[in-house]
């Protein structure tokens, strides 16, 4: 088997996963273009997987790398890279990413999952001290001045399946609710995933609102979210119940000693059109003394999500903090605005996760086949790097 390389990438991209005809027409409403969406719709994803940190440095490859290594066949400046995304439809791309998901689905990548989960949380990126853009919410000193600018962002992720995949983001301008995004993007993950792609939905503690929760239950998924003080009823009727309660269960998480309490019959708070709430608190003792205390909510019944099985989906939400964000802000430079417009950053937000899919997939389950070990991924990204020559360098 030959070594990882950008055009070993390519192949798997076009073969394995039907990319071809997304490089070709990725959504590009430029009028006349005259160098091809192909290739810079090629070479944002390459600059999701080789992570050269910016326009500048991706266009300086363009220019000095080898064209053939990089999967190029025409050199162009960064300005074209900004011209080209300000006009790109991200709804192409997004469709083209769920489209992705099913087929690994389709090919057994989730295989041994017993429940595939949708994750959905915001953050913060891209600040700026520059001219604001619709997108940006300003950042206020201790005496009102504003200092700089930042950008919102929800992002949906698949979790609990053995591979964590980010493939869709809905940006939050100023003055929306993160979830209120995050309502319009469960909506429209769903809608390009099919209804029957994922099992459930998991979330963060200020997802827990009645309208997201409802949102969830309109799309046909039981979702579960941390339960916190923004609700406070429940948290003190499960506070006073569990307090007083021995556990319902306790068993061994990795060397881990879980303790948890689980009931399905608390009473909804006004706004919850819900007949009832199930809550679970755990308590996580660490080999260190550490002890990990939560509290979650669902309507998943306890027939369909016994005790334990909460437990592991509740643990999945952390997927999008790790291998989402964590992972796209310091591997993949989410965070780095590569041109301040809406669409600009939108779309190059949307390439990046695409390409964190087609890597991760490349790495996790192509590279890993027969008796190849899984390379890290700073591993497979050193190793790109040394596949490239100069242009000019190489005299065969
Ligand atoms: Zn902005």
């Amino acid at each position: 088997m030959t070594g990882p390389s950008l055009l070993s990438i390519r192949n798997y991209s076009c073969h394995a996963l039907a990319l071809t005809t997304f490089f070709n027409h990725p959504g590009d409403e430029r009028t006349q273009p005259v160098i091809p969406a192909s290739d810079l719709s090629w070479a944002l994803l390459v600059g999701g997987i080789l992570r050269p940190g910016s326009a500048n440095r991706l266009e300086w490859l363009a220019h000095c790398g080898h064209r053939k290594d990089l999967g190029l066949t025409r050199k162009f400046g960064d300005d074209l890279l900004a011209y080209f995304t300000e006009r790109v439809d991200p709804e192409v791309i997004r469709h083209r990413s769920a489209d992705t998901l099913n087929l690994a689905k389709c090919n057994k990548v989730f295989e041994e999952a017993a429940f595939i989960g949708l994750a959905i949380d915001g953050t913060g990126a891209g600040n700026t001290t520059k001219t604001p853009c619709p997108l940006c919410h300003p950042i206020k000193d201790s005496k009102d001045k504003v200092t700089g600018f930042n950008h919102y962002l929800v992002m949906v992720s698949v979790v609990g399946a053995g591979i964590t995949l980010p493939f869709d983001v809905e940006p939050c301008p100023s003055g929306d609710s993160e979830y209120a995004a995050g309502q319009r993007l469960l909506l429209r993950a769903v809608n390009h995933l099919g209804p029957r792609f994922a099992n459930y939905v998991v979330a963060d503690a200020k997802f827990a609102t009645a309208p997201f929760l409802h949102c969830s239950v309109q799309v046909g998924l039981p979702i579960s979210a941390r339960l916190k003080q923004n609700l406070p009823e429940l948290a003190a009727a499960v506070e006073t119940r569990f307090s007083q309660q021995p556990p319902t269960d306790t068993f061994l998480h990795g060397e881990d000693r879980i303790e948890v309490w689980d009931a399905a019959d608390f009473d909804p708070w006004e706004a919850l059109d819900w007949s009832t709430v199930r809550a679970m608190r755990y308590r996580q003792h660490k080999k260190n003394g550490t002890i990990i205390q939560a509290e979650w909510l669902t309507n998943f019944s306890i027939a369909k999500l016994p005790t334990r099985s909460f437990f592991k989906l509740a643990k999945s939400r952390w997927e999008i903090e790790n291998q989402g964000f964590n992972d796209a802000k310091n591997l993949y430079g989410l965070e780095h605005i590569q041109h301040h417009h809406p669409n600009s950053m939108l779309v190059n937000w949307l390439f990046l996760l695409l390409a964190l899919i087609v890597k991760r997939l490349y790495r996790i389950r192509y590279l890993h086949r027969g008796s190849h070990p899984v390379i890290t991924a700073m591993q497979l990204k050193d190793t790109l790097w040394l596949s490239l020559r100069l242009a000019g360098a190489d005299s065969s």
